[in-house]
């Protein structure tokens, strides 16, 4: 590992500020980030810890409106074995976090590690490899190589997908982010957090240098709301997804009212399927339905050579977090 200083900071203003520097990391638990700076992909000069600011930065609270609010130094088993995640209206963000990795990891890594971390593409994670989205060679390595793990959906010059289990499910609840860069603090949509245009040259992520995410909003869900996340993965245990689909729906009686739909691990960014999920919406459940969801969900899906198993595995997960959303009890 190429040495570097360790900053410590004493405020959030302070870590922001050392984050604006050339050449510095912010590091939450350090999964994902000390990982790559120790097969030398990211060589920082600085890297600013987080950790000390969990005080301020970490837990989960329940404001006045109703809002759930996830601070984003919140580890995954702290949000996962929250007592507000408890009814069917969270299911899905709590499914999805108590699927991420291992037990050991998920008493580390953070709520805005896991939202931000880099790609898993194993061209882009290689020292040996020279691929577009690192900055360090002239193609997608992956379009023509080895990409049975790679993009279906949504994909410009990289197929790199997004591998966070939790920003489907967020997405699908219409949550917010807040950030601190210097003395300024803005609230956004979730959606905002990713590329508009996920090409090579964009980072997995729109923030700024030295902007800290501080945390996560998820708006009070209406009596009716419930959430599910299924995924499909090579391994059952530790492995990322390699298709995913998180669902929000809000029922009356045994009819859907409102409906959200958002894939993961099929696109370079996680992707809202909004096509998909208005069909459900005034409809009763039925396996025609969800079908009909499914095939919407991955219109205009465009494989790569080695992953059209994608789009039968990605609709069976689509049918079957609908199946579970809508279940009676
Ligand atoms: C064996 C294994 C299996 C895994 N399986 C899964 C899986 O199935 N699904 C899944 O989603 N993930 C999986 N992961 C990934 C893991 O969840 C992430 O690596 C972890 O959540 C990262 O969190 P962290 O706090 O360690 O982030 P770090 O590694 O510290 O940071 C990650 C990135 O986020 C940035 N960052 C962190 N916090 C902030 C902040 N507050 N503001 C601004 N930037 C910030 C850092 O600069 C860095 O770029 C797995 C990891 C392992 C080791």
């Amino acid at each position: 590992m190429k040495p570097f200083t360790y900053v410590v900071p004493r405020s959030l203003q302070e870590a922001s500020e050392a984050g604006k520097q050339p050449d510095t990391v912010l590091k939450g638990a350090g999964v994902d980030l000390i990982d790559r700076m120790k097969e030398r992909l990211q060589t920082p000069t600085h890297v600013v810890n987080l950790l000390p600011l969990k005080d301020a930065l970490a837990g989960v609270a329940v404001e006045a409106n109703g809002e759930l609010r996830i601070g984003a130094l919140t580890t995954l088993t702290q949000l996962e074995q929250h007592t507000a995640l408890a009814g069917r209206a969270f299911e899905g963000l709590r499914l999805a976090t108590g699927m991420t990795a291992t037990p050991q990891v998920r008493n580390r890594a953070t709520v805005a590690g896991n939202i931000l971390q880099f790609t898993r593409c194993w061209y882009v994670r290689s020292e040996a490899h020279r691929c577009l989205h690192g900055g360090r060679g002239p193609t997608c390595l992956a379009m023509t190589g080895e990409n049975r793990f790679h993009a279906v959906l949504g994909w410009q010059d990289c197929v790199r997908v997004h591998p966070s289990n939790l920003a489907p499910p967020l997405l699908a609840m219409g949550a917010e982010y807040t950030t601190t860069l210097g003395d300024k603090v803005t609230r956004r949509k979730f959606a905002d957090l990713f590329p508009a245009e996920p090409r090579a040259q964009n980072p997995e992520h729109t923030l700024l240098p030295g902007e800290v995410v501080t945390a996560i909003h998820v708006p009070p869900q209406p009596a009716g709301a419930r959430s599910f996340y299924c995924e499909s993965r090579e391994k059952l245990s530790f492995d990322w997804a390699t298709t995913a689909c998180a669902v929000r729906l809000v029922m009356d009686g045994d009819t859907i009212t409102a409906a959200d739909l958002v894939l993961g691990a099929v696109a370079p960014v996680p992707l809202p399927r909004p096509n998909a999920a208005k069909l459900l919406v005034g409809q009763k459940a039925s396996e025609q339905l969800f079908q009909k969801v499914a095939d919407a969900a991955f219109a205009g899906a465009n494989p790569l050579a080695h992953n059209a198993y994608k789009l039968t595995v990605g609709k069976a997960i689509v049918r079957d977090a609908l199946s579970h959303a809508t279940r009676q009890s």
